[in-house]
């Protein structure tokens, strides 16, 4: 593990080594989390902004709680649409989108539902936790399992009925303790088979995206993290950049443009 500097004050040498792997790699993925938009206002789950009236996040994205009480978890859900629709790609999410169409064989995982990845023009693109501006059937009836796209702020009324068999509609998002999609489970698994594995701003304790990691590093990955703060995965990184997703892939990038 390398690079301990001071908080956004990244030691050059650490930036440097990990654009030149970039730049040499025949394969790059990126998993992000909710790190990467804290610069755009959105709330992570885990800082200080993660209880929504006096509930925890663990106790609303969740099955049981949509069963018990579908009207309280809409509101949260729509509450927090509210406050992503207010919020634009900052300069981590361009740097990612411009990697995208720059390095060769990238692929992007992320864990976040905010579509910001998406609205900063990202390409290869694996959404592993789903997307909140999509909605399924809750029940679910056969033509409402297909997610569709409702990016209406308000949604109105709460909560929305699955247009299909008139039955609750759900956020199309995975929830803690449900399955992730197997062909996004599979697209990611090959997409730990890489040269670079860069990890932003993620607390790397939800699984089983938490579990790329440390599949990556076995396979020979370089991995790199990028977060504030330490988390379970700075142990196994063969650098650590502790410093906001913003600074740190602006900087790496910078060095990757003069290269
Ligand atoms: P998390 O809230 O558990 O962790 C966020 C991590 O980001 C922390 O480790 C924190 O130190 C780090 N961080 C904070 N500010 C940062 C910055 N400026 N730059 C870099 N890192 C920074 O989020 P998670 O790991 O993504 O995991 C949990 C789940 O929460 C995911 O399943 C995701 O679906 C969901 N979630 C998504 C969003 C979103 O879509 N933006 C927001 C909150 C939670
Ligand atoms: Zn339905």
């Amino acid at each position: 593990m390398e690079g301990s500097a001071p908080l956004d004050v990244l030691s050059p040498d650490a930036v440097s080594r990990v654009a030149n792997a970039l730049a040499r790699a025949g394969r790059v993925t990126v998993l992000t989390g909710a790190g990467v938009s804290a610069a755009s206002g959105v709330p992570t789950f885990r800082g200080p902004d993660g209880l929504w009236r006096a509930h925890r996040p663990e106790q609303l994205a969740t099955p049981e709680a949509f069963a018990r009480d579908p009207r309280l978890v809409w509101e949260w859900y729509e509450w927090r649409r509210q406050r992503i629709a207010r919020c634009r790609p900052n300069r981590a999410h361009e740097v990612l989108a411009h990697w995208s169409r720059r390095l060769a064989g990238f692929t992007l995982i992320t864990q976040n539902v905010d579509g910001l990845h998406e609205l900063a023009g990202t390409g290869h693109i694996v959404r592993f936790h789903g997307s909140i501006w999509e909605l399924r059937c809750g029940v679910p009836c056969a033509r409402g399992r297909f997610p569709w796209r409702n990016e209406s702020v308000p949604l109105s009324p709460l909560p929305p009925i699955c247009p299909h068999c008139g039955g609750h509609a759900r956020p199309g998002v995975v929830w803690f303790g449900e399955p992730i999609d197997p062909n996004v489970l599979e697209a990611s698994v090959a997409a730990a088979r890489c040269d670079v594995f860069l990890v932003v701003g993620t607390s790397a304790v939800v699984y089983p995206a938490a579990a790329l990691i440390p599949l990556a590093a076995d396979q020979g990955a370089l991995t790199v993290e990028i977060n504030p703060e330490a988390t379970p995965a700075s142990a196994l990184a063969d650098f650590v950049l502790p410093a906001a997703a913003d600074v740190a892939l602006h900087q790496i990038d910078l060095v990757l443009g003069a290269g």
